[in-house]
């Protein structure tokens, strides 16, 4: 249980390590680096897309790489680059470059819808990637131009292929809303029948940018994969992992539950984000709790940085059910803007 005392001393912080008012050890961070996306897809965004923000006011690559190497410098181990979609932004393949091979980031991974992302592969499994998480909701073309208001599905799958036949650990990301039916979550649960990935399924959350009605929706998640996929037993997983893991008799891959509108892994959540515009956010469900923007580009040094940092991580809510509360509306922005 939390105990100040334990890591705090009256005149700052005594482990390099970011720990929160809980205990919760943050080794993760999630960078979104920009909010622009070649998807529509519509519970993220509406039609027209987001309302963008210019690129002075998207932190720039200089600017991103002294903010990891401050978090490097308090025990962050895993780096995720996300988005809006990370490869539209100019320069994204060289900026992981510079993070794996400059700055020394032991666990990059990234985020991505692979509508763009089959040309980088060759380079990405050169750095070597750590891991490739794709979204991909369906594996119908016309079910799929629904979902995303784009025709770009064969050039999803040229991604998860290429991947695959490359040895790139492959996690694929598919959001259950309310018209997702059984036979869609079968047949993409078939992708870890035949192949090495791990296929997961998210609860859709109150991200789509526009307000929704009933943003808890509770899927049935587990019910349904145990009915579908006959011996489906759960393993254990990594610690601060969203994910509910599953194996099946006869599966080269496993299945997962990311129960994302539930929020049932609060107690050990160890990630925090990055937005493109330089907000910090403790939780998923916060509005910003720093502007790192703002104080970068007024000339903050490294030291007063990370004491602001530290701060903040240590004025947590225990789960994102009491972040919302505090916060009111944190549900309306699109996931684009915050990275997912
Ligand atoms: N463009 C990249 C991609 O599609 O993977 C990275 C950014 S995207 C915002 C990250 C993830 O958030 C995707 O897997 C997407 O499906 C998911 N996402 C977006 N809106 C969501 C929502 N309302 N509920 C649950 N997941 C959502």
């Amino acid at each position: 249980m939390y105990s100040p005392s334990k890591h705090i001393n009256p005149t700052g912080f005594d482990t390099p390590q970011l720990i929160d008012n809980y205990g919760r050890i943050i080794t993760y961070l999630r960078l979104a680096i920009t909010d622009r996306c070649n998807l529509r897809c519509s519970y993220c965004m509406p039609e027209h897309g987001v309302e963008t923000v210019s690129h002075g006011e998207t932190l720039s690559y200089e600017e991103l790489e002294r903010l990891v190497r401050l978090f490097l410098q308090m025990g962050i181990e895993k780096i995720r680059i996300t988005g809006g979609e990370p490869f539209v932004r100019r320069g994204c393949m060289d900026f992981l470059e510079r993070l794996k091979h400059d700055l020394g980031v032991t666990q990059l991974v990234v985020t991505t819808n692979g509508v763009e992302t089959a040309g980088y592969l060759k380079r990405l499994k050169a750095l070597p990637i750590s891991g490739l998480n794709l979204s991909l909701d369906t594996l119908d073309r016309e079910r799929f131009k629904t979902i995303t208001r784009r025709d770009r599905l064969a050039d999803v799958l040229e991604t998860l292929y290429g991947a695959l036949k490359r040895g790139i650990p492959l996690k694929v990301n598919s959001v259950v809303s309310e018209e997702t039916r059984d036979a869609e979550i079968f047949q993409l649960g078939e992708l870890a029948r035949d192949n090495s990935l791990s296929m997961r399924f998210i609860e859709k959350m109150p991200f789509s940018g526009e307000k929704m009605e009933d943003p808890c929706i509770d899927y049935g998640l587990v019910e349904r994969l145990t009915n579908l996929f006959p011996g489906l037993e759960q393993v254990q997983t990594e610690n601060g992992s969203t994910a509910k893991e599953f194996k099946v008799p006869g599966f080269r891959g496993s299945l997962g539950i990311i129960e994302g509108s539930s929020r049932n892994f609060c107690s050990t959540c160890n990630r925090v984000r990055i937005t493109p515009q330089g907000m910090l956010k403790a939780c998923l469900y916060d509005n910003g709790v720093l502007d790192l923007k703002k104080l970068i580009r007024a000339g903050i040094n490294d030291e007063t940085l990370l004491l602001k940092i530290r701060s903040c991580l240590n004025k947590r809510f225990a789960d994102g059910h009491q972040t919302e509360s505090a916060n009111g509306s944190a549900g309306q922005p699109s996931m684009a803007s915050i990275g997912g």
